[in-house]
């Protein structure tokens, strides 16, 4: 069967040519004599994989020396919780920048733990904007501020980051590797893998170096950043096929030319849809202009039977996970950076079809 265009928020779109090295290396890797699945995480073949994996990120996202990089597992979600275990530290408060549905599940968990303060969130406006960060008021009293940098339900990212003595820490699952960053304004930064870097089960964590060895006297082994760091990620078996395939889209990642390539790529698709989208009759976009993501963009009709048209039309002619969230509703098309800009114009040329027959 022909590939489809997938427009999953994740898992979602991997580079053809990676797909075609893992086949090609599925059952026998190099002169391993067995599947990568099958190597234990201790062997000199995992080794190399594993060190070549972070390398890569290390030179991609230009991440400073001071800074340690982790594998690990349990989602993104894990961190709402391994954050607050061990960053609450002296003042047990932390900071949060509520940005949406993502943003809202860090907040709960952090609570468990110590004090939250909202010091901004765009709820009034069913998230469908970035708070100014001009107006913001950082008491140097919080532990650490917490952001989610792209909103992969609502469509909305962080085109500057705040300024704070306090660590910023970063949920950058859906926007990670799309452009790039400048990690030292972080004190950590965390994603799943499932959207821009491999397949799900790894989650990766950059983490500057005095931030580790802090974690609460009853956080749990697992959830101590401290034992990964120890243990070079290796203190319990590691994804390790997730890892491998990882490494694979970074080598894809630095054959586009790096993240600056990439982000002007992002730029270009994003740019051919919302262009389309705020032009069109039928369609419109629920994000102000100067917060939409690269990453996410959802889109309506005004009428939900025609969104639901659109949705049935949309995968018989191929493309495919066009549906909203299901606590916004609508269309959204997530086009991380292996979606090819073909992609979208083939769905750009879908909608116009589309919209000629309705609104004719
Ligand atoms: N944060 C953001 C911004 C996400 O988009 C997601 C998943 O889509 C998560 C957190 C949860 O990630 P996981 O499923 O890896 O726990």
């Amino acid at each position: 069967m022909e590939r489809v265009y997938n427009f999953s928020a994740g898992p979602s779109v991997l580079p053809v040519s990676v797909l075609e090295k893992v086949q090609k290396d599925l059952v026998s890797f190099g002169n391993a004599g067995m599947s990568v699945m099958e190597m234990s995480h201790r062997s000199k073949e995992f080794e190399e994989i594993i060190q070549k994996c972070e390398a890569l990120l290390r030179e991609i996202l230009e991440i400073p020396t001071n800074y340690k990089v982790l594998f690990l597992q349990g989602g993104a979600s894990t961190q709402f919780s391994m954050v607050p275990l061990n960053l609450l530290k002296h003042f047990q408060t932390a900071a949060f920048i509520n940005t949406g549905s993502w943003s809202k599940k860090a907040i709960s968990e952090a609570k468990k733990y110590g004090d939250v303060k909202i010091i901004a969130s765009s709820e009034d406006k069913n998230y469908s904007y970035i708070p100014k960060l001009e107006d913001l008021y950082i008491d140097p009293s919080i532990d650490y501020l917490h952001i989610t940098s792209n909103n992969t339900i609502e469509g909305t990212k962080f085109s500057s980051f705040p300024t704070t003595k306090a660590p910023l820490v970063a949920d950058f699952s859906s926007n990670i590797l799309s452009e790039p960053i400048d990690v030292s304004k972080f004190g950590l930064i965390y994603a799943g893998a499932q959207k821009n870097i491999g397949p799900a089960g790894l989650t990766i964590v950059i983490i500057r170096d005095d931030l580790i060895g802090h974690a609460n006297t009853l956080c749990p082994t697992m959830l101590d950043y401290k034992t990964h760091v120890g243990a070079s990620s290796l203190y319990n078996t590691p994804p390790t096929f997730s890892i491998y395939v990882s490494m694979l889209v970074l080598e894809w990642i630095k054959e586009q030319g790096g993240l600056k390539q990439i982000h002007e790529n992002n730029l270009l698709k994003a740019k051919l849809l919302y262009d389309f989208i705020d032009q069109s009759p039928l369609f419109s976009s629920p994000v102000e202009i100067e917060s939409r993501s690269l990453m996410n963009i959802p889109f309506s009709t005004s009428s939900e039977e025609i969104n639901k048209q659109f949705l049935v039309e949309a995968l018989a002619n191929g493309f495919v996970n066009l549906e909203g969230h299901r606590s916004v509703g609508g269309m959204r098309a997530s086009i991380y950076n292996a979606m090819p800009v073909e992609g979208i114009e083939k769905l750009v040329q879908f909608m116009s079809q589309f919209e000629k027959n309705i609104v004719e």
